[in-house]
């Protein structure tokens, strides 16, 4: 069974009808663009934080 939502995507924040395989994104390219934006934050706060302990 394949359900689809109507749902606002986190990637491009547009109302989509998502397909289940990418949930919540709307495509497999938003689920990389936004797990990538994600992992940079991360990078980004942990340098803030060595700078900070030196
Ligand atoms: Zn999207």
């Amino acid at each position: 069974m394949n359900k689809k939502i109507n749902l606002t995507c986190p990637g491009c924040k547009k109302i989509v009808e998502i397909d289940s395989k990418f949930k919540p994104f709307c495509s497999k390219a938003c689920k990389s663009i936004d797990f990538l934006r994600w992992a940079n934050e991360e990078v980004a706060i942990e340098t803030v934080e060595n700078q900070d302990d030196d």
